[in-house]
């Protein structure tokens, strides 16, 4: 008797620590899950992770893949990009090219996260007047958020998507949305007279790569540059030619260079032509976190200053 209640308490043991055992696993399932309660967004730059995060804020859980400083056009995905693209809820992309052109990167991990176009991956630029290269007319040119009428399109589009993936969070997004729109409308009708003081001839911008086509056209500077796009061979004996001669046609006061291109091409414009570099500006890229030009507002703004002080300098 004594020997069968010994066995059915072992065996009431055996099931119990079984039972705690499948208790325990499941309790850290479910915490597991809850830490993924959060919208998970994926960005290919920095300047849509920012823009994204003015609207998501705490409610989504963000991630950017071109490191801030590097270059978008042309780009290897890492393991963690992978990972982090196949988790994903919604993955926001510029589209016009700028992540397509060269090895087409971005396509390349979609189809490998097993996500699809206008299912689960957006287009930033959708509903934007393209403008074109004027080395290659069949193909867009991707820099459309250097105007901030583009910018904020971009945050528009992005808005819609987090609200039809996360529709519980729906009018937090609007609201945060329409605040951010606000502070970018500022800037946008600010910079829009900026530069009328400037002299036609003085009103031109050199920079490396030609990024500057939307933000010419939107606020009255001509744009000039050594090559068009940074897919492209750079700084040939051709293109560094050609942009002499250009600045030898304008009133140019100084140069520029930006901080995701490498300034060998431009400190050689520089060098032939006696004008200063008169400071960096941001392209494709977002400064370092805690650096200035850290998001897509403050990025523009440096710009818009930067490029007028250099104008007028003399
Ligand atoms: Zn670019």
């Amino acid at each position: 008797m004594k020997k069968i209640l010994i066995t059915l308490l072992t065996v009431a043991g055996i099931i119990g620590g079984v039972y705690g055992f499948i208790h325990q696993r499941a309790q850290a399932k479910i915490q597991a899950n809850s830490q993924h309660t959060k919208l998970r967004v994926v960005t290919t730059n920095s300047i849509l992770e920012d823009m994204v995060a003015n609207v998501g804020q705490d409610r989504i859980e963000l991630y950017s893949i071109v490191k801030r400083g590097t270059d978008p056009h042309e780009y290897e995905p890492q393991p963690t990009d992978i990972s982090k693209a196949t988790d994903a809820d919604v993955l926001f992309h510029n589209g016009l090219n700028l992540e397509t052109g060269g090895n087409g990167w971005f396509k390349k991990l979609v189809s490998i996260a097993h996500k699809k176009f206008g299912e689960d991956v957006f287009a930033t630029t959708k509903g934007i007047k393209v403008q074109h290269l004027t080395t290659n007319k069949d193909e867009p040119d991707p820099h459309a958020w250097l105007d901030l009428a583009n910018g904020m399109q971009y945050v528009e589009n992005i808005t819609v998507a987090l609200q039809a993936k996360d529709p519980k969070n729906a009018d937090y997004y609007r609201q945060n949305a329409d605040q951010y729109i606000a502070r970018l409308e500022k800037l946008h009708a600010k910079a829009q007279t900026q530069f009328a003081d400037i002299p036609e001839k003085r009103r031109v911008l050199v920079t490396s790569e030609g990024a500057f086509k939307y933000f010419g056209a939107a606020y009255d500077v001509t744009p000039t540059y050594i090559w068009e796009i940074n897919t492209e061979s750079q700084g040939t004996p051709t293109q560094m030619k050609s942009v002499l001669a250009k600045i030898a046609a304008t009133d140019v006061q100084s140069l520029f260079v930006e901080t995701s291109v490498s300034p060998k091409s431009m400190a050689k414009v520089a060098q032939e032509t006696g004008l200063p570099i008169y400071a960096k500006i941001f392209t494709d890229s977002l400064a370092q976190k805690g650096k200035p030009g850290d998001t897509y507002y403050t990025m523009m703004k440096w710009n818009i200053d930067k490029i007028h002080a250099g104008m007028s300098h003399q």
